[in-house]
């Protein structure tokens, strides 16, 4: 039952492979293990959005629930599935069986568990618009609990999961996907995409893209984008216009505007740019990447060299998206 084990290799199990040893991990395949959880563990997935600086020194749980259930109803299909299944398994699974919805997040690493999370988005789209309800293990009450989409506080790349990242363990997540499938094509590439467009070809479409523009991590260990878009004041905004009149930007609906951070990198040349065995992709400046020797103290210098440039010269401060530990927990830049 009890299945912890000792000097786990981290860098199997996360993307960005940099060399770390975890003391003590517990793979969650059952609900019957949930008491077994370390209350200071950290928890995880498949680990793409997560970068281990060091050995990891506090517990931690890898969750490896699986099994998807789908239930037909009138206007739509309820789709529950166990936290560990794979986020693009589970899009190509619904897309095969005619189920359309999750087309524009396809080739999205990790866990169905982990999208919740920090509410997975990619061309116009974001996983909180299908979630209907999250199961979890409610570590501060000792039992499961069930979450309804407002409870959740979904936001760009949020959630009350990511606020709280001691509190819950995601075990399911259930999806409503209805049967009159609208296609969002509102974003760059996918504008251009001949009508009658069908989900196929969204789905076939992205994962092009994706393909072409992203590192793969099986090659190229990274963790995605690193920074998250930043969101600033309109007046700020109209600032900056005055010296970069080409800057990527969308209206946000409460007024503000987000920027494109990977535009901000590229625009100060930075592309290529390396620290130690730590590097800015040279297609895609948002993305960091370990060139093959990276240490945890390469990537925490070129993120914090990077912020420094892109506020000295934008006034705007990077946060992380992806998150970053060292031997004891989380580590803000
Ligand atoms: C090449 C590449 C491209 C990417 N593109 C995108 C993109 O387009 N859009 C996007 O939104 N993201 C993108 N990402 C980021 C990443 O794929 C997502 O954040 C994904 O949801 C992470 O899943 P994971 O299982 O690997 O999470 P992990 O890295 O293992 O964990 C991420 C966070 O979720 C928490 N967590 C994980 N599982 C659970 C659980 N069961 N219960 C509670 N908390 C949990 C962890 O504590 C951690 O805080 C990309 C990453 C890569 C490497």
């Amino acid at each position: 039952m009890n299945e912890i084990e000792t000097f786990y290799d981290l860098s199997t199990l996360h993307t960005f492979r940099l060399p770390a040893k975890a003391e003590n991990i517990l793979f969650l395949t059952q609900q019957e293990q949930l008491t077994e959880i370390p209350a200071d563990a950290y928890v995880i997935g498949g680990g793409s959005n997560t970068i281990f600086l060091n050995d990891f020194k506090k517990p931690l749980v890898c969750v490896r629930i699986t099994g998807i259930e789908i239930v037909e109803a009138d206007d739509h299909w309820n789709v529950k599935v166990g936290a560990g299944e794979n986020w693009h398994e589970l899009v190509l699974c619904l897309n095969d069986k005619g189920i359309n919805g999750l087309e524009n997040l396809a080739l999205i690493p990790g866990t169905v568990g982990a999208a919740p999370v920090q509410n997975i988005g990619a061309y116009g789209r974001e996983v909180a618009e299908f979630i209907t309800n999250v199961t979890a293990w409610d570590r501060r009450q000792h039992k499961v609990v069930n979450f309804k989409p407002i409870d959740c506080k979904f936001g760009y790349r949020d959630s009350i999961f990511k606020q709280n990242p001691m509190r819950w363990v995601i075990l399911k997540v259930e999806f409503s996907m209805p049967k009159a499938w609208q296609p969002e094509l509102s974003y760059g590439e996918l504008k251009a995409l001949d009508s009658p467009v069908l989900p196929t070809d969204i789905l076939n479409k992205v994962i092009a893209i994706r393909s072409a523009k992203l590192p793969d991590p099986a090659i190229t260990p990274n963790a995605g984008s690193f920074f998250k878009n930043p969101i600033i004041a309109r007046a700020h905004f109209a600032e900056l216009l005055q010296h970069f009149p080409t800057i990527p930007h969308f209206d946000t609906p409460n007024g503000d505007i987000k920027i494109a951070a990977g535009w901000l990198i590229d625009n100060l040349n930075l592309k290529g740019f390396a620290i130690g065995g730590a590097a800015v992709h040279t297609k895609q400046a948002l993305v960091l990447v370990n060139s093959g020797n990276a240490i945890g103290k390469d990537v925490l210098e070129l993120a914090r060299h990077i912020q420094a440039l892109v506020f000295k010269n934008y006034g705007i401060k990077l946060e992380a998206e992806v998150r970053l530990l060292d031997e004891k927990g989380l580590v803000s830049l």
